[in-house]
């Protein structure tokens, strides 16, 4: 493997022609947000207004004791409700009352809707707003929908975030807002490289506390930290926010990337660019070229799950030299994704959406030596022989930025590793 990345191919995958497919899916739901959410806004609750289901999803996913004051929990939604046998809005609110009594540490409340409460279409923006009434200034009610029906897991960040873009103030101080919730280490890390080039002020979406929120107005530019934040564009630049568009700041390349993107708003000189960037650039390619070394000249097929699948094609076609079969993404936002699918060598069948078993037999077909793919496709396609990913990993190992950057390629080989451990037993045992 060379140290340096290969030039961005003459031809990307921007314009190929996109695979849509609208069929069966096999995702988590936005539910699932909640578990990285509820740790990074620590003066908020995220109240689900759900089934005994929802209640086990997050208990089990959060891996949360019951005794340990999480900052979540369900509010259920017992048989009689679906039935419209109870005024749900008169639950809620007493549910409301009776945890922001026993809990005056929360700040934010945020009531997340569910598959239940959209099928018996229970309206939480009117109980958000009525709550807001009855406890503002105190605690801020917003409402978000994670229901499995519609989003993906990674979903439900975006739509929490979304949600809050509304009622942040207005402002017209020229600023970074760097937008998604990334591990604190990780935060501090990008915080730190965007303060050696100086660029600033730097505000970031979510803030850990509701007092550190910022304004937004037309003098806002800000830039995406995961790929999966669609809504919350659309709503920053309904506020007049200036979007910085950018590969995203996975592996060497992309990080650099991103980090140019921004130093070119901010007009950073090049010198000081290439002094702050320099050694981390050196020690995220040493990184990579030791943990990619099982990747070369293998094949990957994503299945569409967090919605990480282009910016993460990129890295391993482009920084571990493995060639893409398919690219599958729940969706596809020129905007967005736009600058990684520039950079993604053409070749791969890009698809939106899924019908799963039309792509389970395009995989099998394929035989390709890494399939990324969700937790409940994982286990049939090890035991047909196929070497997974699961997807969720993704999301929650710390991945951004040069310092992750080799272990990004690690989680990528660890299967094709541990594959080639066993197979010799797997031989010798047969
Ligand atoms: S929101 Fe829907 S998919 Fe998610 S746990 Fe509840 S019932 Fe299941």
């Amino acid at each position: 493997m060379t140290e340096q990345t290969p030039p961005p191919p003459t031809t990307g995958c921007r314009t190929a022609p996109v695979l849509k497919q609208r069929g069966q899916r096999e995702v988590f739901c936005g539910l699932t947000g909640i578990i990285w959410l509820h740790r990074k806004i620590q003066d908020a609750f995220f109240l689900v207004v759900g089934s005994r289901t929802c209640a086990h999803l997050l208990q089990s996913a959060a891996g949360v004791m019951i005794f340990a004051e999480p900052r979540f929990g369900t509010a259920i939604l017992e048989e009689s409700d679906l039935a419209g046998l109870n005024d749900a809005h008169a639950e809620l609110d007493r549910t409301v009352e009776q945890l922001l009594a026993r809990r005056p540490d929360i700040r934010q409340l945020f009531l997340v809707g569910s598959c239940p409460s959209e099928v018996i279409k229970l309206d939480l923006s009117r109980a958000a707003e009525r709550l807001t009434q009855q406890f503002a200034p105190k605690v801020r009610v917003l409402e978000y929908s994670g229901s499995g029906i519609e989003t993906t897991f990674t979903q439900g960040e975006d739509a929490c975030l979304a949600a809050m873009v509304p009622v942040l103030p207005s402002s017209d101080t020229r600023e970074l807002l760097v937008v998604g919730a990334l591990p604190d280490v990780v935060e501090d890390q990008m915080l730190g490289l965007l303060a050696d080039l100086g660029v600033g002020p730097v505000r970031v979406l979510p803030a850990h506390r509701i007092d550190d929120e910022v304004g937004i107005g037309p003098n806002t530019v800000f830039a995406l930290t995961q790929p999966f934040l669609g809504e919350t564009h659309a709503a920053l630049e309904r506020r007049g926010a200036r979007h910085i568009a950018a590969p995203f700041p996975f592996g060497e390349e992309g990080t650099t990337a991103w980090l140019a993107a921004i130093a070119a708003a901010f007009d950073v000189p090049e010198e000081t660019f290439t002094r702050v960037t320099e050694a981390p650039r050196r020690r995220a390619r040493a990184a990579i070229a030791q943990a990619a070394a099982p990747l070369r000249n293998k094949s990957v097929f994503f299945f569409p799950d967090s919605q990480l699948e282009v910016p993460l094609a990129r890295f391993l076609t482009r920084e571990c030299a493995m060639s893409a079969v398919e690219v599958g993404m729940p969706y596809i936002h020129d905007a967005i994704h736009g600058p990684d699918l520039d950079l993604l060598p053409q070749g791969p069948q890009i698809s939106e959406g899924q019908d799963v078993d039309l792509q389970l037999d395009r995989c099998r077909a394929a035989r390709p030596d890494l399939t990324v793919c969700g937790l409940g496709l994982a286990n049939p396609l090890e035991a047909e022989g196929l070497s997974t990913k699961w997807a969720i990993e993704l999301v929650f190992t710390p991945v951004h930025f040069y310092e992750q950057a080799g272990d990004l390629a690690s989680l990528f080989a660890r299967p094709l590793r541990r594959k080639a451990i066993l197979s010799p037993r797997v031989e010798a045992a047969e």
